[in-house]
This record gives structure tokens, sequence and C-alpha cells, in this order.
């Protein structure tokens, strides 16, 4: 027996941009809104509230963990880490806080973003109740001050204090983090949204460890979404105005397929009815690849940080170009999980840089394997594809500044050897061999159902978030992006969560 719930308004997932828009709907007394979402809640949970607790969540039971299908250029070993938990990947992820430049914010709105253009896109950034704040003094490492120093000098870069305070094209400095400083909490979406007002506001109902597994569809109208709670009990909560798709990048465009809204001729091989043919749905896979190059220190490590990886560098080769086209993170530690595959050992103390491609060109595809909803979506990221192997270079790149770098006084005078890819290795064809099996992801899937102007054939939403051919159905998470940011993509996604709150004319002020 299947029960039926109704609320004004129906979230599936309560994660970054979801926790955003149940928050901002419900400051309407008037309004009800149910949150589906697959996990607990974070609420005392030290493991996923202490920021740098990051790494341990990775591949535990918070976790998703989509695998990748086989990269013939890439490194298939890669795991996707996907937040099972109260503010989704918020509460699972290192927090670094980029406002999206005015240059991805305009590639948008050139994709067919009407109305996400920089200049209308400024006012959400300064809506946001994150506590977003430069890492605190207290968290800058000796090493990652070195760093900054070393990456200054060697390049002559600027050093910048507070990346969001102005748009940049280059420089080295220690990230913004949405963070608690004096106790390394999280100022995740969840801290930051729900927590607050979750208690308080009877109109919001959060339905926790709850999965989504198929939309209810009425024609062309989205009526609610049949879902299975902790206890195998399957209710129908339905949406009287409207349900907002908020499941993320890889789990969006999941749902819609399984609810038979995708590439027709793929629905139809897996024997799913096509309800809307959709030929965007997962397509446009993109995601922001990096690499590493790891070295010994000459000891231990001070122990200050606020998650690992405090600092960074933007650099710019292109100097037409209106971003950075090459960005690290510095991490205090030897990040060897990849390199340990080729054979490389973990030094006892150690340093890595990782580059990876702000603007990636090779785009990848997520598509389902099975009709069963339990069975994983394939993940082919396509990494390393691109017809110039710019992503390929860009890696390469990658590895020789980071070299410079490390050569460079303060930092050199605490690095013993590098230990991968090591100093044989120099050959361009070699350091790409090293760079592409090592790759690793940033984290970053996105835009697998992108939003684009009415003559994209493969837009899957329009500027006002609306499933193309639908009603009554909207998505707001990472998949609507058209175009990666240059920057880490998690301050964008919560915008679109504020934005999209606006669109919908519940609560946003
Ligand atoms: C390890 C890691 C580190 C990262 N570091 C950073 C960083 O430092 N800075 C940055 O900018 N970005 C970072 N990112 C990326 C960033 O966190 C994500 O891009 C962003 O949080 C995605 O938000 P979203 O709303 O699209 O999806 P999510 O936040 O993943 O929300 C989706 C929610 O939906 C729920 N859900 C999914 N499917 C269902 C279903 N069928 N039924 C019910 N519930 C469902 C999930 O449980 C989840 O809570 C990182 C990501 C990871 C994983």
């Amino acid at each position: 027996m299947s029960h039926t719930h109704e609320y004004d308004y129906v979230v599936i997932g309560g994660g970054t941009a979801g926790s955003v828009i149940a928050s901002r709907l419900t400051e309407n007394p008037d309004v009800s809104v149910a949150v589906i979402e697959g996990g607990p809640s974070d609420v005392g949970r030290d493991d996923v509230l202490t920021l740098r607790r990051w790494m341990g969540l990775l591949g535990g039971e918070l976790d998703y963990d989509y695998p990748t299908t086989e990269q013939p250029r890439g490194n298939s070993h890669i795991r996707h880490s996907r937040a099972r938990v109260l503010g989704g990947c918020s509460s699972h992820n290192t927090l670094i806080a980029f406002k999206p430049l005015p240059a991805d914010w305009d590639e948008w709105e050139a994709a067919g973003a009407k109305g996400w253009g920089a200049v209308q896109m400024e006012a959400y950034f300064a809506r946001l109740l994150n506590n977003i704040v430069p890492v605190d003094e207290r968290d800058r490492n000796a090493i990652a001050r070195d760093f900054v120093d070393a990456a200054q000098a060697a390049l002559d870069v600027p050093r910048v204090e507070g990346f969001n305070r102005k748009p940049f094209t280059e420089g080295v400095g220690f990230f913004d983090l949405a963070y608690h400083p004096e106790n390394n909490k999280r100022s995740s979406a969840s801290v930051a949204y729900l927590h607050p007002v979750m208690d308080e506001r009877p109109n919001l109902t959060i339905l926790l460890e709850t999965w989504a597994y198929k939309l209810e569809l009425d024609g062309d109208r989205a009526e609610g979404v049949h879902v299975r709670t902790k206890d195998g009990e399957e209710i129908l909560v339905k949406a009287r105005n409207e349900v907002l798709l908020c499941a993320g990048a890889v789990d969006s465009p999941r749902l819609l397929m399984h609810s038979g809204i995708g590439p027709k001729a793929d629905l139809e091989k897996l024997g799913i009815p096509v309800a809307h043919d959709l030929p965007g749905v997962g397509e446009n896979l993109l995601d922001h690849p990096e690499s590493v190059i790891v070295w010994e220190t000459n000891g231990p490590i001070p122990e200050n940080s606020a998650m690992d990886s405090d600092a960074g560098l933007f650099v710019r080769r292109d100097p037409e170009l209106p971003h950075p086209d090459l960005m690290f993170h510095f991490y205090q530690i030897p990040f060897t999980d990849n390199p340990e595959r080729l054979g490389y050992q973990r030094p006892e103390f150690g340093v890595s840089m990782t580059p990876n491609i702000p603007k990636p060109k090779s785009r990848g595809r997520l598509y389902l394997t099975s009709a069963d909803p339990e069975v994983k979506p394939a993940l082919d990221f396509r990494y390393f594809t691109d017809a110039d192997d710019y992503d390929g270079r860009t890696l390469v790149d990658g590895i020789k500044i980071a070299r410079e770098i490390a050569k460079t006084e303060p930092l050199a005078g605490w690095l013993k050897r590098e230990v991968a890819p090591g100093p044989d290795v120099t050959g361009d064809e070699e350091l790409s061999e090293y760079a592409r099996k090592v790759a690793h992801t940033v984290y970053h899937p996105a835009g697998t159902c992108k939003m684009g102007a009415a003559d994209d054939r493969l837009a899957v939403v329009d500027p006002e978030l609306r499933i193309r051919g639908l009603e009554g159905i909207r998505i707001a998470d990472a998949s609507v992006f058209p175009t990666m940011t240059t920057v880490n993509p998690m301050i964008g996604v919560l915008m679109v969560g504020e934005k999209a709150a606006e669109l919908i004319g519940g609560g946003a002020k």
C-alpha cells in the first residue's frame, strides 16, 4: 500500500542548492515544502561538521561513491564522491568558496542562459548566508605560506588576499572558505540555511533517508515523486505547485531517465517507457580534472590547517583570455592515492601540488545501463579526449610550473625530493602519460541537465530552470551549468539556489 502526502513544493535532494531553496521558500509561513533527502541529518555529527575531517568521508557510508567508465586516455579508477547527507556535497567537501568570475557568468549567458550574466548574478552572492572568510591566520601553515611566497617569486603573479574581493586572472594566496575558524566547523548549505530554521518552521518537512526513484507525471505535468523511506514504505509525495529537482549532477539526470525523461533511443533500449524525449539529459558531463606532483619533505610539517589544502594558485598562460587557464591546489599532505597504483610510494612526510584545468575541452556523458533504479548510472567523462589535446597539454604545463615553484625559496628548503612523477620524467610525452594516468577529479561534476536557449537541442532547462516541454518542474543544482566555472563551483551552485528561489517566487526577499 502506498500513501500520498501533499505539499506546495517538493524539493528532491536536501543538498547544496536544495537546502537554499527549501529555506527560502519556507520563509513564507503559508508555503509548505517537503524536502526528500536520501541521507541522514548532519545535525550533531562531528564527523560531518568538522571541516578538517572531510577526507574521512570519502568512500564511507555517507558517500554514494560513483565509479567512472573505462577512460582510455585517463585514469579509469577515479571514484566520484557524492554526499549522502543533509547539505549534500557541501557537507562533504572542502568548502573552498569562490564567487564565479564575471567571465563564467557571461559565458553562460552567451550559451543561452539569458538573465544569468555577471551583472545580474552579483546580487545573489550578496544574499548567501554562509560564513565565507579567508583561511584564518591560525590555520595558515608555514609551508603553505612558503608555497605562496615561492609561487609569487617564481611566476611573478600577484599575491591575493581575498579572492572574492575582485575578479582576477592570475594570483596566489590562501582561499576563502565557508567555515567557522574558531571551531573548524562547516558553514555548509545545511548549516547556514536549514539548521537555524528546521525545528521552527512547521511548514518545512524534511524526509531523511528517503530515496526518490520516479517522478509522477500526468501527461506533461509533474505531479510529484515516488519515494521509498528508510523503512521501505512507499510514498507518493505530491506537489501542488512545483517539483524542484536538486539531486545533483549525477542523480538529477538519473532520476529523470528512470522517469522516462531523456534520450528516447537510449531509454527504449533499456525498456524504460518514454514519457518525454529530451536528448540533452545526461549529456555535457563536465568536471575539473587534475593531476598531482608529490614531494617528500625534510621532516614533519606543522600541524595547523583548515583542511589541508588551504592555498592555491591561478595562472593565465593565454593572455587573451578573460580568466585563468590553469589552477593549482597546494596540499600539505602527500596525495599519493593514484600514483601508488603506478608503483610510487607514499613518503612519510610530504606535500603535493595538483594542477587542474579550469576550462577543460573534453565533454563526457552520463547514461543508464539498466532500468533498475538501484543500479548506478555510468559516468563517462571522456577525460583528455578533446581533439587538440588541450586538456592533456594543460596538465603537462602544470607539472612544469609546479617544478619551477618547488625550485624556488622559501619552499625549496622544505623539499627533500620529488617523489612523483620523479626528476627523471621530463619529456612532454612521458609527463603527459604520467599526468593522465594519475589524474584525479576535483569532484566537480556538472552540466548534465544544462540550461540553454529554446533553439539548443541539448538544453534540458530554460533560463527559468523549467524542464523543457514539461510543466510544474524545475531543476536547480550543478547539473544546470551550461559550462564549467573557472573556479570551484559550490558558490555558483548556492547562487543557482538563490536565483531559483527567486524565480519560483516563494520566499526570496
Ligand atoms: C569531496 C568533494 C570536495 C569538493 N570541494 C569543493 C570545494 O572545496 N569548493 C567547491 O566550490 N566545490 C567543491 N566540491 C563540489 C561541490 O561540493 C558541488 O559541486 C556542489 O556541492 C554540488 O551541489 P548540488 O546541489 O548540485 O548537489 P549535492 O550537494 O550533491 O546535493 C544533492 C543532494 O541530493 C540528494 N539526493 C540525490 N539523489 C537523491 C534521490 N534520488 N532521492 C533523495 N535524495 C537524493 C543527495 O543525498 C544530496 O544531499 C567538492 C565536492 C566533493 C564531493
